[in-house]
């Protein structure tokens, strides 16, 4: 993996265009499938830019890999889905506009789950992505391809979204470090949603300082996402003695556990530890993905194939021409939370289930105000298990069961983190840091703290 720091001295031993260059022939070869476009042109030409002297921005110079539910001018944006194999948006996300603005040079649209609907990455419709660390393994998802393109050295910095867990999913399984920031922080403006009220876009990196700086310069002001708090970031870390709670329903396997409970002790160097439990948590689940079914099967409604997305040749009747663009156009996964999110949503069923997992949310949410009365920032495992083999995962609810830990905090629009902190087997483990809503600095002060100590 590649810092940033490490990625400036090499722009100042030589060429930018040289070492660009050599990412962008790594990426092309695409030995984990990270990528779905590769956006060579672009980034050489940026990067030939620099080296003429143009170097203005936080991130002049900076290879950055950009997840494909992500717009970007003239760049096709797939949503890694039949659907839009071949739609180029005519806009910049937010992210992306700033992403230009500091300078960064932007080296490709990465591969995920079908509109971020997935754990495994396995659900994309341009194929599963290996994991770095072991290729008979996924790495992880929906922003698996973000986070193998950062391990495999392909990318030293890449944007990922997170609704239930997708940037702490593939980053504890790859070892990289990502956050997901406070709902509202970053704007979503040119995010293709998938469950608007949970969703973030937030960085990834292989350094906690990476992130910070990431993050300072996709955070902000947009009033193009009337969800968007109009908050800046500015990244200065806070570092003393935490009040940490370890959150007793978040649990995993036994080998994980291992790492977790070793991690636990040695920060009692710097913290004061404690066991705290959130008792809503055990609900929290099943509400998440009655929420975000229910969301996706309003948003996902567009795509018809008559503005943009998958078309077809030959009209019978508008009722079989749109059902066909469906048919065709989504894969299993997607048509499956349509179905069960369009069933939640009925008359009849919505109380029963929709406006039910909204009150499960409420407690959340108490829970968690409550456990921030006590402690500045709360741990758990990220994930339950090591990453899973390509496969491994049977059926759809097992897959869900691997969220237990990452949905609540987006059920609550709290920031977290994910950061490596041992291995399994050769397989990385991350541990989760939760912190109160806008207190990142609070977390990424906690990581520069843990990454010094070398625990
Ligand atoms: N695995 C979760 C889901 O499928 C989270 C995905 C995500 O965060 N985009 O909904």
């Amino acid at each position: 993996m590649i810092t940033v720091r490490e990625w400036k001295e090499r722009l100042n031993e030589g060429k930018a265009y040289d070492a660009v260059a050599e990412l962008i022939e790594r990426a092309k070869r695409n030995r984990y499938n990270s990528f779905i476009t590769v956006t060579e042109e672009i980034a050489l030409k940026q990067a030939e830019e620099y080296d003429r002297g143009n170097r203005e921005g936080k991130l002049a110079g900076i290879p950055v890999a950009v997840k494909d539910n992500i717009s970007t001018e003239g760049v096709r944006t797939t949503c890694a889905s039949r659907m839009l194999e071949n739609y180029i948006p005519p806009f910049d996300a937010h992210v992306v506009e700033r992403l230009k603005q500091e300078g960064a040079i932007i080296i490709g649209k990465t591969n995920m789950d079908e509109f971020g609907m997935g754990t495994t990455t396995e659900t994309s419709y341009f194929g599963v992505v290996k994991n770095p660390k072991d290729e008979e393994r996924v790495a992880g998802g929906s922003s698996g391809g973000s986070a193998s393109a950062i391990a495999g050295n392909e990318t030293v910095l890449a944007l990922g979204t997170d609704t239930g867990g997708s940037i702490r999913c593939p980053s504890s399984f790859t070892g990289v470090y990502g956050l997901k920031p406070t709902y509202g922080l970053v704007s979503r403006y040119g995010l293709v949603a998938y469950a608007n009220s949970l969703e973030q876009i937030g960085p990834m990196a292989s350094a906690i300082d990476d992130l910070g700086l990431l993050l300072e310069v996709i955070a902000g002001k947009d009033e193009r996402d009337s969800t968007n708090a109009g908050k800046s970031f500015h990244y200065s870390p806070v570092e003393k003695k935490f009040r940490i709670g370890v959150i007793k329903e978040m649990r995993a396997d036994e080998r994980v556990m291992e790492v977790f409970d070793e991690f636990t002790r040695s920060i009692s160097k710097f913290a004061e530890v404690e066991e705290v439990s959130l008792p809503s948590l055990s609900y929290a689940l099943p509400a998440y993905y009655v929420i975000a079914m229910s969301e996706a099967s309003s948003n996902l409604a567009r795509y018809d194939g008559v503005r943009y997305g998958h078309s077809l040749e030959s009209l019978d009747s508008w009722t079989n021409y749109f059902s066909r663009v469906r048919k065709e156009g989504f894969g299993k996964e997607v048509k499956r939370r349509i179905m069960m999110g369009s069933y939640a949503l009925s008359a009849g069923y919505f109380g029963k289930y929709y406006l039910k997992a909204l009150k499960v949310r409420t407690l959340v949410v108490q829970d968690f105000m409550r456990a921030f009365e006590r402690f500045d920032l709360l741990i758990s495992p990220t994930m339950p298990s090591t990453a899973f083999r390509i496969g491994e995962l049977a059926d759809p609810v097992t897959m869900y069961m691997a969220d237990i830990n990452t949905t609540p905090i987006n059920l609550a629009g709290l920031p977290a983190l994910s950061m490596p902190a041992g291995e399994v087997n050769g397989l990385p483990v991350g541990v989760q840091v939760i912190g109160n809503h806008f207190e990142e600095n609070k977390i990424l002060g906690f990581g520069r703290m843990v990454e010094r100590n070398e625990v």
